[in-house]
C-alpha cells in the first residue's frame, strides 16, 4: 500500500509545484514591478521640473532687479538730459548715445524677461501634468499591490493546505520509502513514480514484460519500467476506494 503512497506523494508534489510556480512567477509581480517603475520615472521627471522652475524663478526675480536698475538708469539719463543742465554740445551727444544704449538694453532685458516667464508658463504646465500622472501611477501601483497581494493570499492558503495533506501522507510512509521517492524524483524531474494501468507504464507509455508483470502484484516488491526505469505502482480503482475508506476509518 505505501508504493500507493508515493504516488500520492508525487501527486500532491506535482500539485505543490505547479502552485509554487504560480505563486513565485506570479504575472501580477511584473505588473506590479512596471507600475513601480512608470511611477519613479514620473517622479523623476516631475523632480527635474521643478528644480528648473526653482532655476528659472530664481532667474526671473535677479532679471526683474536688473531691469529696475535699468529703467532707474534710462530714467536718471532722460532727466538729465532734458533738465537744462548741461549745455555742453559734445556731453549732450554722449548722453544721448548713453541714453539710447540704455534703451537697448531696456528693451532687450524685457525681451528676455517675457520670454522666461513664457518658459516658466511652460514648466508649471508640465508639472500640473506630471503632478496628475504621479497621482494616477500611485493608484495604479497601490491597485496592483493589492491585487498581487490578494492573489498570493489566496495561493499561499491553498498551498499550506497542500502542505499539510503533503505533511500528514509522509507521516504514513516508512523513511526508507521516502529516501527512495527523493532518489525516484531526482533522477526522472518530479516524476519518478508511474501508475501501470492496462500492463502500460504511464511514465513512458511502454508495455510491461510479462516477467515484470507478476511482481507487481506483490505489495511488497519494488518493480522498475524496463524501458524509463520509474518505479511502477499498479492499483485498481477498487483498491483506490479501499484505501479512502482506510484512510477514513483511520
Ligand atoms: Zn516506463
Amino acid at each position: 500500500m505505501s508504493l500507493i503512497l508515493l504516488w500520492e506523494l508525487q501527486e500532491l508534489d506535482l500539485a505543490i509545484g505547479v502552485l509554487t510556480d504560480k505563486f513565485e512567477g506570479n504575472p501580477l509581480h511584473q505588473e506590479v514591478e512596471d507600475a513601480a517603475a512608470r511611477l519613479d520615472r514620473v517622479e523623476e521627471e516631475l523632480e527635474q521640473g521643478e528644480q528648473l522652475l526653482q532655476e528659472q524663478r530664481k532667474r526671473l526675480r535677479r532679471g526683474e532687479l536688473d531691469l529696475e536698475t535699468i529703467s532707474a538708469e534710462r530714467e536718471e539719463l532722460h532727466q538729465r538730459l532734458y533738465s537744462g543742465e548741461v549745455k555742453n554740445i559734445k556731453e549732450l551727444e554722449q548722453m544721448e548715445i548713453k541714453l539710447g544704449s540704455v534703451k537697448q538694453k531696456q528693451l532687450a532685458q524685457e525681451e528676455e524677461l517675457l520670454s522666461l516667464m513664457e518658459a516658466i508658463e511652460e514648466q508649471e504646465e508640465l508639472a500640473v501634468a506630471l503632478t496628475r500622472q504621479k497621482k494616477e501611477g500611485a493608484v495604479e501601483l497601490h491597485d496592483w499591490q493589492r491585487r498581487l497581494e490578494e492573489e498570493l493570499a489566496l495561493l499561499g492558503g491553498e498551498l499550506a493546505k497542500l502542505q499539510e495533506q503533503r505533511d500528514r501522507l509522509t507521516e504514513q510512509i516508512e523513511p526508507d520509502r521516502l529516501r527512495l521517492y527523493d532518489e525516484m524524483m531526482q533522477r526522472h524531474q518530479g516524476r519518478g513514480i508511474a501508475r501501470v494501468i492496462n500492463d502500460i507504464c504511464q511514465g513512458c507509455s511502454v508495455f510491461i514484460s510479462s516477467a515484470q508483470r507478476g511482481f507487481l502484484y506483490d505489495p511488497a516488491a519494488l518493480v522498475y519500467c524496463e524501458n524509463c526505469g520509474r518505479l511502477l505502482v499498479r492499483f485498481t480503482g477498487e483498491e483506490t476506494k479501499a484505501k479512502q475508506a482506510d484512510s477514513q476509518q483511520g
